[in-house]
């Protein structure tokens, strides 16, 4: 089972799992925080992307500035 870049838990299948490759969407997050502020525009090296993922990094952004308000 692939293990989870961020916290290092172990990762659901993609098909269960929509933070693919990350274990869960707060990792998804904090992972495109991390390459947002290192090297905007960048994908991350070992992910897959599609434009699932991609819709969905877009999706995790706008939570992103959600949670920072709180
Ligand atoms: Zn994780």
């Amino acid at each position: 089972m692939a293990r989870c870049p961020i916290c290092d838990a172990a990762v659901e299948p993609r098909s269960a799992n929509p933070s693919y490759p990350f274990c869960t969407a707060r990792c998804k997050t904090i992972d495109l925080g991390k390459w947002l502020n290192e090297e905007y525009g960048i994908p991350v090296p070992d992910a897959e992307l599609d434009d699932e993922d991609l819709d969905a990094l877009a999706e995790a952004a706008s939570k992103k500035s959600e949670d920072m308000r709180h």
